[in-house]
């Protein structure tokens, strides 16, 4: 046995399934062209006949040529009493003209009698039948066994049985799914281990995550000899979602010694998964293992140390291999030698008895009085470090501007921004219209400049989160604004603080815009030296 796993992409179908998921079809043929160009080895992308919209997206499919993935369409077997060619749901499977057909059947006998009601043997019939019907058809058919470890645990004969219909029927992979998510690790491996050596054809593993341990069970499954893997990009689908491939692509990939990636697609892992989940509209948890931002970001003053010292002292793998980015977070507790880590990436020549790192030191500790909080925001942080060491300088200055609000709100949007800008001597006013001020009045600064720096175009605001301070003081009490934005690529949190939420929020704002004409900036001298 190999060690190639092939990794099976569901966020398009199981994962549509998700509550808060609603694709387009451009934003499903975009998820798949990512997913292709990372090397996933198949994606699967619904039932054409269950809805116009995936009939429309397996249309537009056929004019993608695909680098690397086989795109799958989905769908059950044949309906009790019929013949497979008779059934309009196994018909509708071939308008997707794809090459690989995905069919899910019964191997729980309890699901065979009591829910679709119908005889043991006529399921097994449903299950060969259906499968000959699109191997006739020259397709590669991949069995999705539903329910299979509780239908195993119920009646072990029976749940092999529907395996054996798939043989027969042809299967070119059989796939075992914990679709309740309610199995553990160690009953997956054992279950996992007879069936590899029961059957010739290849297992798979089909985990949800409703006992948190979709990603264990995978493991397990791969661990035991399944030898492909089906989830979703970042984990979201029915329920709690289906196990997390991002997760189970480093852990096998980049910790254990098997072949879920070309070579050089590890290092892509937390771009594409930052880019499934702008598409999809859901927030990144920035908990998730490799890919999360805090997934190498570090606090206490001793992991820093040794960090420091030995980054594998606190840090399981080198986020290089994943494309992570290693973080130190600012905080009071992390000192002295946290804050000169950060003043050497702006200055490498600066030292800890310089009177500027004094200078930065105390102005740090003014603006945590005045509430800032750097944590997480070190974009900012670096903003001030360049300001106390001179190496700053405006990109813009700001004239004025002015919020008008509308209540109720007219139209689609409620707010409305006008804002005068000078660059390089040179005046710009434009006004924008949002859906609340901050919205607006980001549209409006990002108009103004976009003459000046036409690659802000592709910057935008991903987070926003507001906290109050000092609640003791009730109206004057102050607020504390975290802006996350993002260009597709890097991700940078900029912090402002005021009395005033839109001043605030303009602060922060202004970071924001700044950080990435400076990073751009620099990328650009990099280039000329
Ligand atoms: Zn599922």
């Amino acid at each position: 046995m190999g060690n190639k796993v092939a990794i099976f992409d569901s966020s398009l179908r199981d994962g549509a399934q998700a509550e808060g998921i609603s694709f387009s079809v451009d934003d499903k043929l975009k998820i798949l062209e990512l997913l292709d160009e990372h090397g996933v080895d198949y994606i699967e992308a619904g039932n054409p006949g269950s809805n116009p919209k995936d009939l429309e997206f397996f249309a537009r499919a056929r004019s993608i040529v695909l680098k690397h993935a086989r795109l799958a369409a989905f769908g059950s077997t044949r309906r009790r009493g019929i013949q497979a060619e008779s059934d309009d749901n196994v018909q509708s499977m071939l308008l997707a003209d794809t090459p690989v057909i995905v069919i899910f059947g019964k191997s729980w006998d309890f699901h065979v009698t009591d829910i679709i009601r119908t005889t043991l043997d006529e399921n097994l019939n449903m299950i060969s039948d259906t499968l000959a019907f699109f191997k006739a058809r020259g397709k590669e058919v991949i069995y999705d066994a539903e329910h299979f470890f509780d239908g195993y645990k119920n009646n072990p004969d029976y749940a092999v049985k529907s395996l054996q219909a798939a043989v027969d029927g042809g299967a070119d992979c059989l796939v075992l799914c914990d679709t309740n998510g309610g199995t553990f690790p160690s009953e997956v491996a054992k279950i996992v281990k007879r069936m590899v050596a029961v059957f010739s054809v290849p297992i798979g593993i089909h985990a949800h995550n409703d006992c948190g341990m979709a990603v264990a069970n995978s493991v397990m499954a791969v661990e035991n000899g399944a030898r492909h893997v089906q989830g979703t990009y970042i984990g979201f689908g029915e329920r709690c979602g289906n196990a997390n491939l991002s997760t189970i692509i480093a852990n096998l990939g980049v910790k254990a010694n098997f072949d879920c990636l070309p070579a050089d697609q590890y290092r892509n892992i937390t771009r594409v998964a930052r880019h499934i989940a702008a598409i999809s509209n859901v927030a990144l948890n920035e908990r998730d293992p490799f890919v999360g931002n805090c997934a190498f970001a570090h606090k206490g003053g001793m992991h820093i140390d040794g960090v420091n010292k030995a980054a594998h002292s606190f840090e399981h793998i080198n986020p290089d291999l994943v494309g992570g980015q290693r973080r130190f977070l600012m905080s009071e507790v992390s000192g002295r030698r946290m804050i000169l880590e950060k003043i050497w990436e702006v200055d490498a020549s600066i030292t800890k008895d310089d009177a500027v790192t004094d200078s930065i030191i105390k102005r740090l500790k003014e603006l945590e009085h005045e509430g800032y909080q750097f944590e997480g925001a070190e974009s900012t942080f670096e903003l001030v470090i360049r300001k106390q060491l001179g190496k700053y300088r405006p990109f813009f200055e700001l004239g004025h501007f002015r919020i008008i609000g509308e209540h109720p709100a007219n139209g689609d949007y409620g707010s409305s921004a006008i804002i005068k800008v000078k660059v390089d001597g040179t005046d710009e006013i434009t006004a924008a219209e949002g859906d609340g001020p901050v919205h607006a009045l980001d549209r409006a600064l990002r108009k103004a400049l976009d003459k000046f720096y036409p690659e802000l175009a592709n910057v935008h605001l991903t987070d926003y989160k507001v906290r109050v301070i000092n609640g003791k003081d009730a109206t004057a009490a102050k607020v504390r604004v975290l802006l996350q934005s993002t260009d597709g690529d890097a991700v940078w949190t900029t912090v402002g603080v005021s009395t005033d939420i839109i001043e605030a929020s303009w602060i922060a704002l202004v970071d924001s815009i700044e950080y990435k004409l400076l990073k751009l900036e620099e990328a650009k001298v990099a280039v000329a030296h």
